[in-house]
C-alpha cells in the first residue's frame, strides 16, 4: 500500500447461530445498541446467499431475509438495487414491518430504532459510519465507483448536515471486501482512487479500504476512530462471497439501531 496513513485493522468475529453474521468486536462492547456486521457464506450445502437480484429463487434468499431480521432482532431491513453511485436515501421513518428493496441507492442514513440498512456486497466495500452522540448511523455500498463518486464523504456530509454530527466524534468502518493484493485493476481504476498519485501504466493490484480510510482521515475522523476489516473476501479460506472469485451470491453489510432499551 503506497501510503504513509496507518489504518487499524479489525477482525470480525462470527455470531453463534444458524445466521453467518460477523460482527465488529469492538463495537459490538463499544455500541451495545447497534446491530451491525457482514453477513458471510455460512458454508454448507445451502450458502447463506441474499442476493435478490440473480437466478436463485427469491423465496429462499426472503426466508434468509427473515432469519437475518429474526436474529438481528428488528422489524424492517431496507435494501436497495445499487447502482455503483453516490446517492443515499435518509429514512426518516422506521417503515412497516418487513423488508423494503429500493431500487437506484448505494447508501442509506437513519435515526430511526429497528430498522436495518443492509447494502449487498461480494468484493466490494461495506462502509459503516456511526455517529454516537444522537445515534444515527450510515451504510454505504463502495466499489471503486461509489468511492471515487465520493460516497463515503456523502455520508458523512449527511450525518454533519441533518445530524449536526462532528466529524471528529464519528466512527467508520470497511467491512469484509477483496484486499489490497487481489484486488488487481486497470490504471483507470487508481487514477479514480488516488487521482494525486501516479498512475501505474498496467494492471496493478489497489486496497480501495485504505483509500476509503484516507478519504474518512482527511475528513476530521480521528485515526483511533477509522477500522478496516482483516477479512478478504477473495484469498484464503474465505468466509465470504467473492464476485471475482466467480461467485453470484451476495452477501450484506448491515447497520442498525436497536430498541432504545441498551
Ligand atoms: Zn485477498
Amino acid at each position: 500500500m503506497a501510503t504513509g496513513v496507518e489504518v487499524r485493522t479489525v477482525a470480525e468475529q462470527r455470531l453463534p447461530g444458524g445466521v453467518p453474521l460477523w460482527v465488529h468486536p469492538e463495537w459490538a462492547s463499544r455500541f451495545p445498541w447497534l446491530a451491525q456486521g457482514t453477513t458471510g457464506s455460512g458454508g454448507g450445502d445451502a450458502p447463506f446467499d441474499l442476493g435478490l437480484s440473480g437466478a436463485q429463487p427469491v423465496g429462499a434468499a426472503l426466508d434468509r431475509w427473515r432469519a437475518l431480521l429474526a436474529a438481528t432482532e428488528m422489524h424492517a431491513v431496507a435494501h436497495a438495487r445499487q447502482v455503483h453511485a453516490a446517492d443515499i436515501w435518509i429514512h426518516r421513518e422506521a417503515g412497516p414491518p418487513g423488508i423494503l428493496v429500493m431500487d437506484g441507492f448505494d447508501g442509506h442514513v437513519t435515526d430511526r430504532p429497528c430498522l436495518l440498512l443492509s447494502v449487498g456486497v461480494a468484493d466490494c466495500v461495506p462502509v459503516s459510519v456511526v455517529d454516537p452522540e444522537t445515534r444515527a448511523v450510515a451504510l454505504v455500498h463502495a466499489g471503486w465507483r461509489g468511492t471515487a463518486a465520493g460516497i463515503v464523504e456523502r455520508a458523512i456530509h449527511r450525518l454533519v448536515e441533518s445530524w449536526q454530527a462532528t466529524p471528529e466524534r464519528l466512527w467508520l468502518h470497511c467491512g469484509p471486501a477483496i484486499c489490497g493484493a487481489c484486488y488487481e485493476v486497470g490504471p483507470e481504476v487508481h487514477a479514480a482512487i488516488h487521482p494525486d498519485r501516479p498512475i501505474p501504466s498496467t494492471n496493478t493490484p489497489i486496497d480501495v479500504r485504505a483509500g476509503i480510510a484516507e478519504r474518512a482521515l482527511g475528513m476530521g475522523l480521528p485515526a483511533e476512530h477509522v477500522s478496516v476489516s482483516t477479512h478478504c473476501t477473495r484469498c484464503g479460506e474465505s468466509d465470504f462471497f467473492s464476485h471475482r472469485a466467480g461467485s453470484k451470491a451476495r452477501q450484506m453489510g448491515v447497520l442498525g439501531i436497536r430498541d432504545a432499551l441498551s
